[in-house]
Parts: C-alpha cells; sequence; structure tokens
C-alpha cells in the first residue's frame, strides 16, 4: 500500500478541480444541528472531523429506496432492468463508514450478486478520514476494533497539520492523488505512529468500556438466549426501527411493486426494512412471527454479534453509535446490551 505525503491546499485544489469537471463529489455538511452527507459545491462546505451523519455512508450505495426495473406488458412483457449510477467521489468518510461498506461488500457479492450495489460500488471512490478524538458521546468504535479502516477505501487522510498522510487502497485511489505528492519517508510514518498511539490512549480513556472481550461476544449472546435484558429493555421499545435505519451495516430490504394506472406499465423497487419494525415479519397469512419487541431486540443483537460475527469473523456493528443516539428510549446501545448481560450472568 503506497503512502504520501500531500499538501493539503493541493489535495482540496484536486477535489475542487473534480467538482469543476462536474463529477459529482458528496462529504458531510453541517445541516441545521446536524451532519448529513450531501454533493458538494465546494470543499470548503466539508466538516472534518465533525459529527456522525445522521444516516450513514451505506446510503449511498444502498440508497433508502431504489428502482430495480421497469415493466411494460402489451402483446409481449418486456423487462428492462433500471441500474441508475455514475461515478462518484465519496470524501471525508469516517473509519465506522468505511467498515460498513466493506461488511455490506461482502454480503451483497456472496451467493446471488447484487447488481444494483455492485455497480454502484464499482462507480464509487471512497476518500476516508482518520478520526482523531471521538465523534460523538455514543461512539464506541474503538472498542470495536474499528478505529481505523480494514480495507475498502481508495485513499485514506491522516491530518498532519499542512498536510495530509494519504494511504493508497486501490488503483483508482492511485491516480486521483500520484502526481500531488511526494512519497512518504520514514520520519512521516514515524510521526503518525506517534499520532495513532496518541490517538488510541485518547480513544481507551474517551470511549466507554466494553467489559467482555469483544471476540467473546458470540458465545456470550448464545449462552444468554433466555435473559430477562431482552423482556425488560424490549418492553421500552417503541418499535419505531430508527436503530435500523441509521445503521451503516443493516441490509434488511423489502420489495413492492408499483403499478401505473393503464395497468400496462410498472416498476418495482426496493425500500429499507429493519427487524425492529413489526411489518418486517408478517407473512402472506397475516401473522407476525416475531411480534414480542424483546424478541426484535434480541434478534438484532444477535445479527450484529452473534450470527453475523460468527459467519464473517468481524462483528457487524462498527461501534458508531448512531442507534444509541437515535433510539429514544435508550435501549438499543449494542455495547450497553454486552455490558449488562456480561454483569448480570458473571452475577448468577
Ligand atoms: S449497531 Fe448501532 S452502533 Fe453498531 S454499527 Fe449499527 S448503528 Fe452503529
Ligand atoms: S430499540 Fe429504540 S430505536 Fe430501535 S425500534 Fe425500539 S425504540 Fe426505536
Amino acid at each position: 500500500m503506497e503512502k504520501y505525503l500531500v499538501a493539503k491546499a493541493s489535495f482540496l485544489k484536486r477535489i475542487d478541480q473534480e467538482i469543476s469537471e462536474g463529477k459529482e463529489v458528496i462529504a458531510p455538511v453541517k445541516q441545521e444541528n446536524q451532519a448529513n452527507f450531501h454533493r458538494l459545491r465546494s470543499t470548503k462546505e466539508v466538516l472534518w472531523g465533525g459529527p456522525q451523519t445522521v444516516l450513514s455512508a451505506k446510503a449511498i450505495v444502498f440508497p433508502p429506496k431504489e428502482e430495480l426495473l421497469r415493466y411494460e406488458v402489451n402483446d409481449e412483457i418486456r423487462v428492462q432492468p433500471s441500474v441508475e449510477t455514475k461515478p462518484l467521489i465519496l470524501l471525508g468518510v469516517h473509519p465506522c463508514d468505511i467498515n460498513g461498506i466493506s461488511l455490506l461488500d461482502k454480503v451483497f457479492t456472496e451467493k446471488n450478486v447484487d447488481e444494483h450495489y455492485v455497480k454502484k460500488r464499482e462507480n464509487l471512490t471512497i476518500i476516508g478520514v482518520e478520526c482523531l478524538e471521538p465523534c460523538s458521546q455514543e461512539s464506541f468504535c474503538y472498542r470495536k476494533d474499528s478505529v481505523f479502516p480494514w480495507d475498502g477505501f481508495d485513499l485514506f487522510l491522516t491530518d498532519m497539520g499542512r498536510n495530509f498522510f494519504v494511504e493508497v487502497g486501490s488503483a483508482k485511489g492511485e491516480a486521483l492523488i500520484s502526481e500531488l505528492g511526494s512519497k512518504a519517508t520514514q520520519a512521516d510514518l514515524e510521526k503518525v505512529k506517534k499520532i495513532r498511539k496518541e490517538r488510541d490512549a485518547l480513544f481507551d480513556q474517551e470511549q466507554r468500556k466494553l467489559k467482555p472481550k469483544l471476540s467473546d461476544l458470540p458465545r456470550l449472546l448464545r449462552e444468554n438466549y433466555d435473559s430477562p435484558v431482552w423482556t425488560e429493555r424490549g418492553a421500552k421499545c417503541f418499535g419505531c426501527g430508527s436503530c435500523n435505519m441509521v445503521c451503516p451495516t443493516c441490509y434488511c430490504f423489502d420489495v413492492r411493486d408499483c403499478v401505473e394506472l393503464d395497468l400496462k406499465h410498472g416498476s418495482r423497487s426496493r425500500w429499507w426494512d429493519g427487524c425492529m419494525l413489526t411489518d418486517f415479519t408478517r407473512v402472506a397469512t397475516g401473522e407476525i412471527f416475531r411480534e414480542d419487541r424483546g424478541a426484535r431486540l434480541r434478534h438484532r443483537t444477535y445479527r450484529k454479534d452473534c450470527y453475523l460475527f460468527e459467519k464473517w469473523g468481524r462483528s457487524f456493528c462498527t461501534g458508531c453509535g448512531r442507534c444509541g443516539k437515535a433510539c429514544l428510549t435508550k435501549i438499543v446501545d449494542p455495547l450497553d446490551i454486552a455490558n449488562e448481560i456480561y454483569g448480570r450472568s458473571r452475577s448468577r
């Protein structure tokens, strides 16, 4: 992996040049009192190191609503896939969101390769930025081994004052950066090592502790399937699904058909769905097989820190803290749940 040192001014000028040539560049910007991903008119708008965006970067490659195909019924039936995608730069992405996309890359290309996701992903250039301070009170990325991106980025920037230390993750990234700066020297590498050591110490001190070992979470959950924690927390759940919607790794969707009034044309779309919503488990007969909200909370937690963790070797919670922030009754935070279960199982 090549590493460069690039003057911030040169780097931002390069991105501004992409914008002026019509390339879509999306980055976190301040909107009211929140941060959101938005198309840039200039890199001056970027909110560097701000709080996490309300929705994660997932929404760029896996939008909340996405048309999959259009059809026409006349003498014959014609079906046309709808794959809307164009080259896009996603700038200023935090490691927890890069890792979220990295996990989705596995899921959407596993067996039935998802053409819609893959085409968007191929057109995407991800430029991440290192978090040198925790971005919110709720985040716990350090506890989830997610304070640094595992893979999935094209370029990754570390703030070094007047310069960015830039790590290249792909040929696309290399093409964007190689003429801008110089190869990092041993002294630059030592400086970055020091910055990261200090960052780790700060995150370790500031972020809430995960009491069980990260690698023990699947076993801990399997041993506590009948814990009263699920019923107690579930009793306070509104079933609003906000925790699903904001999560960078939730990937469930519903498929809906829309028939036009002439009954000859129509479209099929997918919409984000979530396991905390009542209709998620409503089946054709009208029954709902996971009606109890505690059981839904357990299922959500098991998906993150047990089933998918065991399957892919990584927790499907990157510790971004969005669900804990979004939940009005403060029952869903995976770190709080793990700590409570750990504490209660030890005192038995
Ligand atoms: S489960 Fe919550 S903290 Fe973990 S990645 Fe999803 S939204 Fe972020
Ligand atoms: S856990 Fe919280 S955010 Fe999730 S559905 Fe229940 S009330 Fe809504």
